[in-house]
């Protein structure tokens, strides 16, 4: 018996150059998931991790956006130009990675850094390029790589989705709550050693227990009775987590976006 690939294409096109690709799409009814974390990330049985295909990349331009993110909505054009005058710097990001056809790790990875570069080119929510570093610390879990290469996303995600619930006015989170976002910096915070603001922030959910998802409760419980038990904190907090500046976008040139 044929089997069925477990990705298919489907006819796109580019919203900021008007290019027409193909671009890839799972059937999620033939992913299989191994283990739930409690980060909310997956651990997938095949070599076919659907986190790869999250994103959506433009082969001409480079835009990169989850598929009902920016690929099926009309963009204005400030953001288009501001687009099209990154490329170089969206080029030089890509290197040698070609986003049609089956994506490797390395390769979803970097069209999860793609995505992120462009929600901040188009002023789009913190918490939406939080989302796209935390996909690639479950990517790196998912292949048993090191803590300390996981660690790395999960500082970008924290930082992001910190400044995201700290001052934006609503923030896009998609259909968690904003207490299930309270609950993964909760979490990122714990894996990081920093139990103090762990502990802030898990006690905002429980707090709140009625406005919670059960599905959040449940985990911020288990993670709240982990946390009872350190009375003081464990680590330095570093203050520079909550203070990224709106407008700066020098991270862009500095990041080691190489893996190792
Ligand atoms: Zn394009």
């Amino acid at each position: 018996m044929t089997q069925i690939s477990p990705i298919f294409e489907k006819d796109t096109r580019c919203p900021i150059c008007q290019t027409d690709f193909k671009a890839q799409a799972i059937r999620s009814s033939r992913i299989k998931v191994l283990e739930k974390w409690d980060d909310f990330g997956r651990r997938y049985s095949e070599s076919v991790n659907p986190l790869f295909y999250s994103i959506w990349t433009c082969p001409k331009c480079l835009h990169s956006s989850g598929k009902d993110e920016d690929f099926t909505r009309a963009i204005i054009q400030e953001d288009k130009v501001k687009l099209l005058k990154h490329y170089k710097y969206l080029k030089r990001l890509a290197g040698k990675h070609v986003f049609s056809g089956e994506r490797d790790a390395e390769t979803g990875i970097k069209s999860l850094v793609l995505a992120a570069v462009c929600y901040r080119l188009k002023r789009r929510s913190r918490a939406m390029v939080a989302s796209c570093y935390m996909r690639i610390a479950w990517i790196i879990r998912n292949l048993d790589r090191s803590f300390e290469e996981e660690k790395r996303w999960l500082e970008r995600a924290l930082r992001e989705y910190t400044y995201a619930m700290k001052n934006e006015y609503s923030p896009e989170i998609g259909k968690l709550s904003e207490y299930g976002v309270f609950y993964i910096i909760a979490n990122i915070n714990h894996k990081l050693g920093n139990n103090e603001l762990a502990l802030d922030y898990i006690g905002k959910v429980i707090e709140n227990k009625k406005k919670v998802e059960p599905f959040v409760l449940k985990k911020a419980e288990l993670l709240y009775d982990d946390l009872k038990n350190y009375s003081k904190p464990v680590k330095e907090v570093k203050a520079a987590i909550s203070e990224v500046e709106e407008d700066d976008m020098g991270w862009i040139y500095d990041m080691d976006l190489t893996l190792e």
